[in-house]
C-alpha cells in the first residue's frame, strides 16, 4: 500500500501522513508552500524507519495533481491510499460574501478533491483496489460557529461527491469515506484569537476539549484499513460530541 496525503506539511494532513507511516504505510507528502516544513514530516517518517517523499502541487490545479501522481508513484510505486486533506477556511456570511474568497476555497476544497480523486482512480481502477478518505468539517453538518457560511457550502460538497465517488468507484473495490472533524488545534485557528477559542470550542464539545490532529489521523487510519474493508459511502464525524448543531 502507498499513500498520498495531500496538504500534509501542517495539521491534520501532518498528523494523517505520520499515523499512516506508523502502519507500515509509504506516504507522499503533498505541500502547496511550505517546503521546509514538509521536508521535515518526510524526515520524521525517515527517522522513524518508514519511507516518504514530499512533493509540491497546488491540488486545485490539475496538471500539477497529475504530475504529483506520477512523481508519487516513480517514487514509491502504485497509489492505493488517498487522503484528500488539503483545504482552506476564507471567512465570511451572508452580509460580507467575498467572490474572490469564495472562488479560492471552491478551488482548493472541491477542485482539489475531484482532481486528485480522479488522478488516483487511475492506478485504482487498474489493481482493483482503493481507499479514499475525504476531509470535510462538520461546518457542513449545520454547526452554528459563525463566519463559516461559504467554507460549509463547500465541505456539504466535498460530503455529496463522498458518496457519489463511492457509487462510481464501489464496483472497482474502491472505497470512499469522509472524516468530518470538529474544532481541531490547527494553524487554520486565528492566533490572536486561540486561547479565548480554545475554551470556547472545548466548552461546546460533551468531551470538554478541543480535538489534536491525532484525533482525526486514527480515524483515517482505520477508515483505509482492512478492518474497514466494508464500509464505503459514509462520514464519520470526529468532534467530541458537539452541542452546537442546527440540525444532526
Ligand atoms: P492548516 O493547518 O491550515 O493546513 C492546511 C494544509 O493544506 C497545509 O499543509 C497547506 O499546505 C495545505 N494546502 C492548502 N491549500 C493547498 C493547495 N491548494 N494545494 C495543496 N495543499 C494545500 O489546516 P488544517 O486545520 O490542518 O485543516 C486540514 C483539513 O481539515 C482541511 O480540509 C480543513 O478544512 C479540515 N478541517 C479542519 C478543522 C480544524 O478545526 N482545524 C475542522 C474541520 C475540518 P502549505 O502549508 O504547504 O501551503
Amino acid at each position: 500500500m502507498i499513500a498520498v496525503v495531500t496538504g500534509a506539511s501542517r495539521g491534520i494532513g501532518r498528523g494523517i501522513a505520520l499515523r499512516l507511516a506508523l502502519d507500515g504505510i509509504p506516504v507522499a507528502i503533498n505541500y502547496n508552500t511550505q517546503q521546509a516544513a514538509a521536508q521535515q514530516v518526510v524526515e520524521a517518517i525517515l527517522n522513524a524507519g518508514g519511507r516518504a517523499c514530499a512533493l509540491q502541487a497546488d491540488t486545485g490545479n490539475p496538471s500539477q495533481v497529475d504530475a504529483l501522481f506520477q512523481q508519487a508513484e516513480d517514487r514509491l510505486g502504485p497509489i492505493s491510499i488517498l487522503v484528500n486533506n488539503a483545504g482552506i477556511l476564507r471567512r465570511g456570511s451572508l452580509d460580507d460574501y467575498d467572490p474572490a474568497a469564495m472562488s479560492d476555497m471552491l478551488k482548493t476544497n472541491l477542485d482539489g478533491v475531484i482532481h486528485c480523486t480522479r488522478a488516483a482512480a487511475k492506478t485504482m481502477r487498474q489493481q482493483r483496489a482503493g481507499a479514499i478518505v475525504n476531509i470535510s468539517s462538520i461546518a457542513a453538518h449545520g454547526t452554528s460557529a459563525p463566519g463559516t457560511t461559504w467554507y460549509a457550502a463547500t465541505k456539504a460538497a466535498v460530503e455529496t461527491l463522498t458518496k457519489r465517488f463511492a457509487l462510481e468507484l464501489g464496483p472497482s473495490n474502491i472505497r470512499v469515506n469522509a472524516v468530518a472533524p470538529g474544532f481541531i488545534l490547527t494553524d487554520m485557528v486565528d492566533p490572536a484569537t486561540r486561547e479565548t477559542t480554545i475554551q470556547t470550542m472545548a466548552a461546546k464539545a460533551v468531551l470538554g476539549r478541543v480535538g489534536q490532529p491525532e484525533d482525526i489521523a486514527d480515524a483515517v487510519a482505520f477508515l483505509v484499513s482492512g478492518q474497514a474493508r466494508f464500509i464505503t459511502g459514509q462520514i464519520l464525524t470526529v468532534d467530541g460530541g458537539r452541542t452546537d448543531f442546527l440540525s444532526h
